[in-house]
């Protein structure tokens, strides 16, 4: 029941009617007991500086920021969290006390999904399928998690080049296409492959990133951040090769536990997380 004291939370992207995020947040602050509500918001880009304000002046305790919103909502910000800045999106935003702080769940949450798996980051060479907003927070995540290199292949080599240039000074990073040859060295040495393109995304599920599956090691690692289907064509190809897989249902219930902890304080009840997400995906 939502009464006047209840603190809302909410996630702003456009459209937004398949966020997940509602049915995980919700049976999470119910199983802990806490008065907290979250609801999808649909606004628009052009009502984007507008709707920060809104929710700033309903007092909103906070918001998760989706498709389109996660770049263009930065100026819009008080404050901005290192990490978020160094990826260069937002998907999260606490409200205290009339100020938006904005950060970035996805890169912890992706490397804390690898840890749950069982899979070390530290030491490792990746590479990452995609330069869009995902990879962006990927490579930060193993980056930062002391990844022993990461190279982004992209069909726009110059867009993979740009990611890696962002990161690049402190940290061993390169972006090439994927029809080049860097690419398929990067391949051949790779421990860690991660799709961070929408390919084999529902309802396209038939759908697969170009892969030279001989140039990949046998030990390599393969993770999909696309969590429906919970396995993709890709994740399937890689299971009947060997590997072991990952896909990202992990990284979803990891990037939205940080964010209710930012909002509550408290460690979220990931079992729970989980269950309502499986719940949901199931039936839709
Ligand atoms: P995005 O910003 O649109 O980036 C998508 C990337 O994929 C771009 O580099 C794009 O290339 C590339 N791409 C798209 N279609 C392609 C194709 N046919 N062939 C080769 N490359 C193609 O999207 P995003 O936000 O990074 O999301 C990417 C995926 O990650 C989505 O499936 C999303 O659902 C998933 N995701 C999962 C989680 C999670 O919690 N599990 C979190 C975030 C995202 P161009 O730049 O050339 O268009």
């Amino acid at each position: 029941m939502i009464s006047g004291k209840t603190r809302l939370i909410g996630v702003i992207g456009w459209p937004i009617g398949h966020s997940l995020s509602p049915f995980m947040q919700n049976a999470a602050f119910q199983a802990l007991g806490l008065d907290y509500a979250y609801g999808p918001l649909a606004v628009a880009p052009q009502d984007l500086d507008r709707a920060v304000e809104g929710l700033k002046a309903v007092n909103f305790a906070g918001f998760n920021v989706t498709v389109p919103h996660k770049v263009n909502i930065m100026p819009f910000l008080d404050e901005v969290d290192v990490t978020a800045l160094t990826i260069g999106a937002i998907n999260t935003v606490v409200i205290n006390q009339g100020r938006t702080a904005g950060y970035n769940t996805d890169a912890a949450g992706f490397v804390n999904s690898l840890a749950a798996a069982g899979i070390r980051v530290a030491g490792q060479k990746a590479v990452l399928l995609g330069a869009g907003g995902a990879a962006r927070a990927v490579a930060c995540g193993l980056l930062q998690n002391g990844a022993a290199g990461v190279v982004i292949g992209a069909r726009d080599r110059t867009k993979a080049a740009g990611l890696a240039e962002d990161f690049a000074g402190p940290y061993p990073v390169g972006g090439c296409g994927l029809t080049d040859d860097r690419f398929r060295q990067a391949l051949s040495a790779c421990d860690i492959l991660v799709n961070c393109t929408p390919l084999g995304m529902h309802p396209h599920p038939a759908a697969m990133p170009p892969l030279n599956w001989q140039d990949l090691k046998a030990s390599a690692v393969v993770c999909d951040l696309i969590y429906n289907p919970a396995e993709t064509v890709l994740l399937a190809e890689a299971k009947k090769r060997g590997h072991t897989t990952v896909n990202g249902t992990g990284m979803l219930i990891e990037q939205g536990a940080l964010a209710f902890t930012l909002w509550t304080g408290q460690p979220a009840p990931r079992s729970v997380m989980r269950e309502a997400l499986q719940r949901e995906l199931s039936i839709s």
